[in-house]
């Protein structure tokens, strides 16, 4: 019997085409001969349907696309596993989703109530990988080094502002990063050189989210690591993001191409241990499992400061987390299967 696959794909956020090009990938590298690939695909507008299987690897993202987006919405329930309905009995779902109501747990808490498998971090890790303060709060309790920063919400700032500046200014040194504390992307944060900057960039941050966090800014290289596994995770090789412009911002990220990349990075072997170590203790302490990318700062005298996971990284064959694996001996493949397996074997435990 094959496995039912299904790939959740689309969906409302801003990396809706980024995920049809994922789910395209995915489905030309999986293995027709072992599994039948089912596509779920959440429109822009957030209406979910179902295809029935996939004949053969997809030829577009319009044919992941456009043949669901008029066919009629599902309701959630007809993804319940039930027993009349053979199609919706499916083994395990992808979830290929990024970003706010994809990466954040909201989507793995609807796969749990329907008891289904999926890959990936469930919805405690997502949640709190998504979740910039949450998350440095628990790198904290893991002894993971970080930059200094101060946390608010948009009430304080409007009754307190002056008194938060102050507060900025006394414990962090310029420059300074304003990010909104949910988000991914690089959407929304902005590099503060002073007073007037940083209150502009405040507010830009809270048409994002009602809580943002301001980091110190740190001079350092930007290094990034691929962890897979559930309960004995590993590491993949070291990869730098070498941004040419001031920092890798959105437009750096995907689209003016200013950015160059180290694939695999020049480590010391001691560096390289010490970012093992940290990978693995992030991981664990955010409960993570499946995958995700630890991203670090790593200072010219090789301090290694963490910046943040991503629970669902990008994962086109070009992303950062497959390269990273592929160079450690991994194909595209493979790593699929892998995770896949992982989703499988972490289902079972659970029961
Ligand atoms: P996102 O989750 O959106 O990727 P990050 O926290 O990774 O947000 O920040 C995006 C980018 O901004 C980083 O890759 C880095 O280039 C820059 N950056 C963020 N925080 C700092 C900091 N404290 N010091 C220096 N650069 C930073
Ligand atoms: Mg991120
Ligand atoms: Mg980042």
């Amino acid at each position: 019997m094959k496995i039912k696959l299904g790939l959740l794909y689309g969906g409302k956020s801003a990396e809706h085409e980024v995920s049809l090009l994922t789910a395209r990938a995915v489905s030309q590298a999986i293995n027709f001969d072992k599994y039948e690939v089912y596509p779920i695909y959440i429109t822009k507008t957030g209406e979910w349907r179902k295809g029935s299987a996939l004949a053969g690897p997809a030829e577009s993202t319009k044919t992941l696309q456009f043949g669901l987006e008029t066919s009629k919405p599902n309701s959630i329930a007809s993804f319940l596993p039930v027993e009349n309905d053979d199609a919706s009995k499916l083994d395990v779902i992808f979830p290929l989703l990024h970003g706010p109501n994809g990466e954040d747990g909201t989507v793995q808490g609807l796969l749990e109530v329907l008891n289904l498998p999926y890959v990936g971090n469930g919805v405690l890790a997502s949640a709190a990988g998504m979740d910039k303060v949450v998350m440095k709060q628990l790198f904290a309790q893991a002894g993971l080094t970080q930059v200094p920063y101060v946390h608010f919400i948009r009430k304080n700032w409007k009754s307190n502002q002056e008194a938060l500046l102050q507060q900025m200014e006394e414990s962090l040194q310029w420059p300074l990063f304003v990010k909104p504390a949910n988000l991914g992307s690089s959407v929304g944060i902005t590099k503060a050189a002073n007073r007037e900057e940083l209150i502009k960039a405040v507010e830009l941050a809270f048409k994002y989210d009602r809580k943002i966090i301001v980091e110190q800014g740190i001079v350092a290289r930007e290094l990034e690591m691929s962890v897979l596994g559930n309960d004995n995770p590993k590491c993949s090789v070291v990869g730098e993001v070498l941004p040419t412009k001031d920092f890798y911002d959105y437009e750096a990220k995907y689209e003016d191409g200013t950015t160059n990349y180290a694939i695999p990075a020049v480590v010391s072997a001691e560096l390289l241990k010490k970012m093992e170590d940290a990978a693995v203790r992030a991981f664990k302490v955010l409960d993570c499992s499946g995958l995700v990318r630890a991203d670090f700062f790593v200072t010219d005298e090789e301090e290694v400061i963490i910046n943040e996971v991503n629970t669902m990284p990008g994962f086109t064959p070009i992303s950062m987390y497959p390269k990273l694996w592929i160079e450690s001996g991994l194909s595209y493949s493979d790593l699929i299967e892998e995770l896949i397996t992982l989703a499988l074997e972490r289902y079972e435990e659970k029961q």
